[in-house]
């Protein structure tokens, strides 16, 4: 079981037990829903994105598995007061990490490393990335969106 500790280190234990800016957003510009029917992992993600770009406040509410919860709070964490493109990019980092694709761009990622692991448990890389895509549909989809990973 030595692997599973490393899946679930203890920031992402932290996180899934005390997720950060978990609520609804009321200035929210960009809205999307995210589904992981695999799991049953459900979120919406909230953003409220300035006219030049600013993420200026982004958080999330719903329910789900302490990796797709801790995944959603540290992304909150990771992409406020980042650009749009900025946040993109993390998210495309992110993504090689978590799906093994190239591990070696896990030194850009600062905490969401962590989810380094997941890349071993292909079903829990749908979790480590639903509130990331539920991102990505609210900024391109505007008010109100929806993504599942099926
Ligand atoms: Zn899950």
């Amino acid at each position: 079981m030595a692997e599973l500790r490393d899946l679930y280190q203890d920031i992402i234990l932290e996180h899934s037990k005390r997720p950060r800016n978990y609520r609804a957003l009321e200035a929210a510009n960009h809205k999307a829903e995210g589904f992981n029917p695999l799991c049953g992992d459900h979120f919406t993600v909230y953003l409220d994105v300035a006219e030049n770009g600013e993420i200026r406040d982004v958080s999330f509410q719903g329910s789900g598995c302490a990796i797709s919860k801790a995944s959603a709070s540290m992304m909150t964490q990771a992409v406020k007061g980042k650009r749009t493109e900025e946040a993109q990019k993390l998210f495309e980092k992110f993504h090689h990490v978590v799906t093994g694709k190239n591990g070696s761009e896990a030194e850009d990622l600062g905490k969401l490393a962590a989810f380094a692991g997941v890349s071993e448990y292909p079903v829990r890389v749908k979790c480590a990335t639903l509130a990331w895509h539920a991102l990505r549909a609210a900024l391109e989809g505007g008010k109100q969106a929806a993504v599942s990973t099926e």
